[in-house]
């Protein structure tokens, strides 16, 4: 019999589920399954190898904190004191550190067409055999069950998730059933959002990330590994003209494409884009390096250097990009700043891989796996939310700090999805 292991803590019990029968009430900690290595993962049987070349710092430097920088700094003061409603600390979806997660990333795919340097681990990466992967029905069934305790934007992410079939049907199927949804947004790479965008905009997509990491074609090829840039750039304008506001992720790193941190800027003049700077992060297998991360700091130098009168905007209570804009420019700038100057505080993100694991932060490698307990017989919903509940209120209360990341083993980002 498949024993899954289970310690309630929501609503105050210690819950005890059918102890008798189907669940049993052991060690809470072994819910906690620490991701084995990619190695040891494959070896286990159940994953085929995507590799990178086939198919298809320091800390910041100390700069003066200027008005602008006061008005994120106390932005994100503001969120962290914000305090969470009664309702909200005995739910499901709160940690005991009071934050809500009403933000929730599904992974779709462990697949991608391209092999970007700094998410791909140069010898790629284990696939899961596909049956252990969460079929569409599981993927809708965990959302809606999330929508329930409170979550109120989805993105789905991969690998990438535009090489999912059924993509469309899944945005349209979460739109339909979950009517508290407030919003259902993809990151993509953007090489088919010409071929899918419009059916996408049809089944209801909200929002749409692209990342796109250099505004030069041949570079593109470099860091991607398969040629295509064109094709994104297409994408990003077919978006603009479908009414969408796209955000566009940039990872800038060192000796790479930090030189085009300006070009980046101009793209937002006349277009009505999101450009957001990403640090460059540690994830097992990416060969990061404080020495090829550009930290915000240094790109805001750089920017004001140019543009003086570069000025910083209000951002959200759960914002994790700290917002920018050249006065006179149709578009914004944003700062993702997770290695120099976290956002922990007001994190309100889970997420779930694409073989079902929950992951309550990015840079933690605790995982529960919903999967199991979905398909374990007799699961019941409130076993589930029990279940979530545990893993969301072990959520520790801040990522571990860029170096100690270094060292840490965690799935490759291409397994996560951002
Ligand atoms: N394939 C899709 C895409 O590229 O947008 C979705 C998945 S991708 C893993 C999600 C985001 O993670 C992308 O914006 C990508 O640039 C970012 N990313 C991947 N590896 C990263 C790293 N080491 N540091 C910072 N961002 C990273
Ligand atoms: Fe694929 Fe996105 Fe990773 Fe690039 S960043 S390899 S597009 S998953």
């Amino acid at each position: 019999m498949h024993r899954l292991m289970v310690r309630g803590v929501v609503r105050g019990a210690a819950a005890s589920i059918d102890s008798s029968s189907r669940w049993v009430l052991p060690d809470p900690k072994l819910l906690h399954t620490a991701r084995p290595c990619l190695s040891d993962a494959g070896s286990s049987g159940d994953r085929q190898t995507q590799s990178p070349e086939t198919s298809a710092s320091s800390a910041a430097p100390s700069s003066t904190v200027d008005s602008a920088d006061k008005q994120n700094k106390s932005n994100s003061e503001r969120e962290r004191s914000q305090p969470t409603t009664a309702a909200t600390a005995a739910s499901t979806l709160s940690d005991s550190f009071g934050r809500f997660h009403s933000y929730l990333r599904i992974s779709l795919t462990e697949r991608c067409n391209l092999r970007c340097k700094y998410c791909m681990p140069a010898d790629g990466v284990q696939l899961t055999q596909k049956q252990q992967l969460l079929t569409s029905a599981e993927v809708l069934q965990l959302a809606s069950l999330f929508v329930a305790e409170g979550v109120r934007k989805i993105r789905l992410t991969g690998g990438e998730p535009t090489v999912r079939k059924d993509l469309t049907e899944i945005v349209a199927q979460l739109k339909a059933t979950n009517p508290l949804l407030e919003s259902v947004g993809i990151t993509t790479n953007g090489l088919m959002l010409t071929r899918q965008l419009v059916g996408l905009q049809r089944a209801g997509l909200d929002a749409l990330n692209v990342s796109l990491d250099t505004l030069r074609a041949a570079r593109y090829e470099q860091i991607t590994r398969r040629k295509g840039w064109d094709r994104v750039m297409a994408g990003i304008d077919l978006a603009i003209q479908l009414g969408y506001r796209p955000k566009v992720n940039c990872v800038l790193m060192k000796g790479f494409n930090e030189d085009e941190i300006c070009d980046f800027v101009e793209l937002t003049r006349d277009r009505n884009v999101d450009v957001r700077f990403i640090e460059y992060m540690p994830f097992t297998g990416n060969r990061w390096d404080t020495e090829k991360m550009v930290p915000y700091r240094a790109m805001l130098e750089t920017i004001r250097a140019r543009y003086p009168a570069f000025e910083a905007l209000p951002n959200g209570p759960n914002d994790t990009s700290k917002a920018y804009r050249v006065p006179g420019y149709r578009g914004q700038m944003g700062f993702i700043t997770s290695m120099t100057e976290h956002f922990c505080g007001s994190c309100n993100r889970l997420r779930i891989t694409a073989d079902g694991n929950l992951k309550v932060c990015l840079f933690g490698n605790t995982e529960v796996s919903l999967r199991d307990a979905l398909r374990s017989p007799g699961c019941s919903e409130d076993d589930l939310r029990c279940l979530i509940s545990a893993a969301v209120k072990r959520k520790k209360k801040q990522h571990a700090g860029m170096l100690n990341l270094s060292q840490m083993e965690n799935r490759p980002m291409i397994l996560i999805g951002g």
